[in-house]
C-alpha cells in the first residue's frame, strides 16, 4: 500500500522495521528506548546522534542551537513572539495560506502584525515576489511559510530582508537542500519528514536567545531548553529516537541531495499527468506548485468518493484533500517511493478513461 497523507505521514520502511525490532530490546538492554530514562547514558546518546545527524544532513552551523521540543508547529506561531520581539512592536508575516494565517492570527495576540505580501488576491496560487513585499524596517523579523501543506503552494526563492528570517518548515522540511545559514529561526512539527506527531524541531540562531517576554512561562523560553540540551522536563523520546533513524536512513540515501532528486522527479511526473489531462486539474502558478502536497481536481466533483474508494482497493491510501479545500491531495513526502506515485500516475490515468 501506498500512503499518501499529508501529516501524520509515512515513515520510510526500513525505520519502522528498524523499531520494531528494538522495540523489545533496544541494543541488548533488554528494555525499549522508550522504557529508558531520558537521562540514562543511552538515551542521551541516541538523542546526540539524532542532533549531529540533523546537523550534518542539514549543514546547521555551530552557531545555531536545535531544539527537540514538544506541542507541534502550532505552539511556535506563540513562540516565535514571545522570544523574538525583544521590546519591539511589530513583526512581518507573509499569508500564503491556512497555516501562515493561523501564525499571523496567534501573532496578533502579542504584538502588530505588517501582512508584508499576501497571496489573497490570486485565490492563494501564487506567492508574492521579493520586490511586492512591503517590509517594515523596524519590524522584530519576518515570518514566512515555505510549503503551504493544505494549499500546495510553495516559495520558489528565500525572501530577504534586514532583520531575522523565521520560516515554518513543516512539510518541507529535509526535502532539498537549505541555506540555514539565511535563517534566524526554522521550525517544523516532525510528523511529515522527520518522523511521529508529538516532536517539534527548532533551529535557532544563538543571538536570538534571552529576550523571552516578561512572565512567559519556563517552557516557552528558547534559551532554558537550549541551555538544557531539550531536557528541561521529559522530551519526547520515542519520537526523538524515530527521528533520529530517519535521519540515519537520509544519510543512507544520499542525503538532502538525493531527497531533492527524487522529490523534483515524482513531483513533476505527478504535475506533468495533472497537466496532460482536461480531466484533472491543479491551480496553482507553475513555478510555487508544491514538491511536497500536490492537490488536485477531478473535472467533475461527484467523482471525488468513487476515486477514492477505487483508489483504496488498490493501495492508494490518504488521498482526500484537505476538508477545507475539498478535492484530491497527494502527499508525497520523502519516505514517499518514486514507485508510489508512479502507480497514482497509472491509475489516475485508468480512472480518466473509465469516467471521463
Ligand atoms: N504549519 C504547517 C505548514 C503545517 O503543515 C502544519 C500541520 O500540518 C502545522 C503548521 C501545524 O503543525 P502541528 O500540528 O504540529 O501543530
Amino acid at each position: 500500500k501506498f500512503n499518501f497523507s499529508a501529516g501524520p505521514a509515512g515513515l520510510p520502511d526500513a525505520v519502522l522495521a528498524q523499531a520494531q525490532e528494538e522495540l523489545l530490546d533496544w541494543h541488548g538492554k533488554g528494555l525499549s528506548i522508550m522504557e529508558m530514562s531520558h537521562r540514562s547514558k543511552e538515551f542521551v546518546s541516541v538523542a546526540e546522534t539524532a542532533e549531529q545527524d540533523l546537523r550534518e544532513l542539514m549543514g546547521i552551523g555551530d552557531n545555531y542551537k536545535v531544539l527537540f521540543l514538544q506541542g507541534g508547529a502550532t505552539t511556535q506561531f506563540s513562540m516565535i513572539p514571545m522570544n523574538l520581539l525583544r521590546g519591539k512592536s511589530s513583526a512581518d508575516y507573509i499569508n500564503t495560506g491556512i497555516w501562515s494565517k493561523k501564525a499571523i492570527k496567534e501573532a496578533a495576540r502579542y504584538c502588530e502584525v505588517n501582512v508584508a505580501g499576501s497571496s489573497e488576491a490570486n485565490g492563494f496560487t501564487a506567492v508574492p515576489s521579493q520586490d511586492e513585499l512591503k517590509l517594515n524596517p523596524e519590524a522584530a523579523y519576518l515570518h514566512y511559510t515555505p510549503n503551504e501543506t493544505i494549499g500546495g503552494l510553495e516559495f520558489d526563492y528565500i525572501p530577504q530582508s534586514d532583520v531575522p528570517l523565521v520560516a515554518d518548515l513543516s512539510s518541507t522540511i529535509l526535502s532539498r537542500p537549505l541555506d540555514v545559514d539565511k535563517f534566524g529561526l526554522i521550525y517544523a512539527g516532525a510528523q511529515k519528514n522527520i518522523g511521529p506527531a508529538g516532536l517539534t524541531v527548532v533551529i535557532v540562531r544563538e543571538d536570538l536567545l534571552g529576550g523571552v517576554i516578561e512572565n512567559a512561562p519556563t517552557m516557552f523560553d528558547y534559551k532554558v531548553h537550549a541551555e538544557a540540551d531539550s531536557m528541561l522536563n521529559t522530551p519526547p523520546t520515542f519520537g526523538w529516537y524515530l527521528a533520529g533513524l530517519v535521519f540515519k536512513w537520509l544519510k543512507d540515501q544520499g542525503g538532502v541531495e538525493a531527497m531533492a532528486a527524487m522529490n523534483q522527479r515524482k513531483a513533476e511526473k505527478l504535475y506533468a499527468a495533472i497537466d496532460g489531462s482536461d480531466f484533472y486539474g491543479n491551480p496553482m502558478a507553475l513555478n510555487n506548485r508544491s514538491w511536497m502536497n500536490v492537490p488536485f481536481t477531478l473535472a467533475d466533483d461527484a467523482l471525488d468518493k468513487v476515486f477514492l474508494e477505487k483508489a483504496e482497493e488498490v493501495g492508494l491510501l490518504n488521498l482526500k484533500g484537505h476538508r477545507s479545500v475539498g478535492g484530491m491531495r497527494a502527499s508525497i513526502y520523502n519516505a514517499v517511493p518514486e514507485a508510489a506515485v508512479d502507480a497514482l500516475i497509472d491509475f489516475m490515468q485508468t480512472f480518466e478513461k473509465e469516467h471521463a
